[in-house]
């Protein structure tokens, strides 16, 4: 036992010694030839900068940077990718002209919800996950040459469900639009109402329509925008209720999903049912615009809207 545990201890020692002692004694001649092996390999991988998606519709797949600048619609298929808030905000408005209103408001746990989770966390975590404080952006911005108050929803912020702070952000927008004598867009992508706060949320709808009824007494248009997808209570207020009511390809827009209205109904759905395209067919929306084109046709009918106006006086007074 004692032998073997000598003979260890004297291997572990003399290990290292070979590779820490070769360069320096005076045969040292022998090692200095030996070919030494090229120290670091300098292997270059050919790994592309970013990433690439896989379009769910065609099956491309898509480099990351090309579908960003394409403002996350394929290349190949023309599937709209979803978008954020501040993207879509940037895609649309002239470059730095947007004012945000009420960047700092923020849902209040009225109803102190759990479920798996209290909402006061889950507010809290996609607060961080998103850098939104709540699911929809408003602001003034300039869009051509017109001044219009724009209100854009992120799906990514819980669904872009309608809670209290959703509505009163829209509010106080199309209020500010009437007192500032604006054109309004409210881009709209949405679960609908948020549960979390009960029936303040569902309160959301008839005020924020209660205030688009005085922007328009006050002869202002409104262009509602639907993305994919909007439903529910959303829909039901104020995206249903635009002077012009544009979509984007393919998006879902409807009340209650599918499923839903089949059980109810017994009937079969017709194909295509509550998408875009099938309400353009049937004459709820007013036309279909990819995204790519937004801005200019947005403009385009802002210029329509605005003729008899007099257009120049509505940003004057707003500057
Ligand atoms: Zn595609």
């Amino acid at each position: 036992m004692a032998t073997t545990s000598f003979t260890k201890k004297t291997l572990g020692a003399e290990a290292p010694e070979p590779a820490v002692t070769p360069p320096s004694p005076s045969n040292g001649t022998a090692f200095v030839k030996k070919p030494k092996l090229p120290s670091r390999k300098s292997r270059k991988r050919d790994i592309p900068e970013g990433l690439w998606t896989k379009c769910p519709k065609c099956g491309t797949m898509v480099f990351d940077k090309e579908l960003d600048e394409n403002l996350k619609v394929c290349l190949h298929c023309q599937h709209h990718f979803p978008i954020g808030a501040r993207e879509r905000i940037h895609s649309l408005v002239e470059t730095c002209t947007f004012e945000e209103m009420d960047a700092a408001m923020t849902s209040v746990d009225v109803l102190s919800f759990t479920g798996v989770t209290s909402y006061t966390s889950k507010l809290a975590s996609y607060q961080k996950a998103t850098g939104l404080k709540d699911a929809v952006l408003t602001g003034i911005c300039k869009m051509g040459r017109h001044r219009v108050a724009l209100g854009v929803m992120d799906f990514s912020f819980l669904g872009g469900s309608m809670g209290s702070v959703v509505g009163e952000k829209l509010t106080r927008l199309i209020e500010r639009a009437t007192e500032k004598t604006l054109p309004l867009i409210i881009i709209s992508t949405s679960g609908g109402a948020r549960m979390y706060e009960g029936m303040f949320s569902l309160m959301q709808m008839a005020k924020t329509c209660a205030a688009l009824a005085y922007h328009a007494k006050a002869r202002l248009p409104y262009i509602s925008v639907l993305t994919h997808p909007t439903t529910a209570g959303v829909m039901a207020s104020y995206a249903s209720v635009g002077d012009l009511i544009i979509a984007e390809p393919a998006a879902m827009i409807g009340f209650a999903g599918p499923r839903v209205i089949k059980d109810t109904t017994q009937a079969e759905l017709p194909p295509g049912f509550q998408t875009a395209e099938f309400l353009l067919d049937h004459g709820l929306i007013d036309a279909i615009v990819p995204r790519t084109e937004m801005k200019p046709r947005l403009i385009e009918y802002l210029d329509y809207l605005t003729e008899g106006q007099g257009n120049d006086a509505s940003s004057k007074s707003a500057a």
